[in-house]
């Protein structure tokens, strides 16, 4: 019978406090931001971290922004926000198809980019539908 694993979930408010917990914790934290990935892993004994940093309540973290011919994806930018985003369509079309082509809407609305980069997925790094590949 396996034993019961319970990691400690630390739901942080402020960027600072999650940068100190990480230097702190090292390899035995992880972020969780959508958790589509890293909760399965656990389940699945794949990862097992000691404690969680949830970010999903730092402010500002979610945004798209274009400078100096670059698009910036905050950590919390899910795909359907990339998929709905104007500067995407126009600037970054394949990864904003790629993005639209990810698992179901719930899943859309809750999976980041940045987590399906961490866990090296490569559907946003490409689209099939839009036939090219555009770097991330
Ligand atoms: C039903 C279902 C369907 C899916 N369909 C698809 C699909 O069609 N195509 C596809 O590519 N994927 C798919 N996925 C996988 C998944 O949704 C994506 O990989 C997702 O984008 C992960 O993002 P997340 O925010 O949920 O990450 P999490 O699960 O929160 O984290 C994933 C990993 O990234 C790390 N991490 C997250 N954010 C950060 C950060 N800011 N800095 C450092 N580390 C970080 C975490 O510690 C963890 O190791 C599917 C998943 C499910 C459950």
């Amino acid at each position: 019978m396996r034993s019961t694993y319970v990691a400690h979930v630390l739901p942080l408010d402020d960027l600072d406090a999650a940068l100190e917990l990480l230097a702190e914790h090292r390899e035995a934290a992880r972020i969780i931001a959508g958790g589509t990935d890293i909760l399965i892993e656990m389940e699945r004994r794949i990862r097992t971290p000691r404690v969680l940093i949830d970010i999903t309540r730092i402010p500002g973290l979610d945004g798209i922004t274009q400078k100096d011919g670059t698009i910036h994806l905050g950590p919390l930018v899910t795909h359907n926000q990339v998929a709905g985003s104007a500067t995407c369509v126009q600037e970054a079309y394949p990864l904003a198809c790629a993005c639209w082509q990810v698992g179901a809407p719930q899943i859309r609305n809750r999976a980041t980019v940045a987590g399906n980069l961490i866990t090296a997925s490569r559907q946003t790094t490409r689209s099939h539908r839009c036939g090219r590949w555009t770097p991330v």
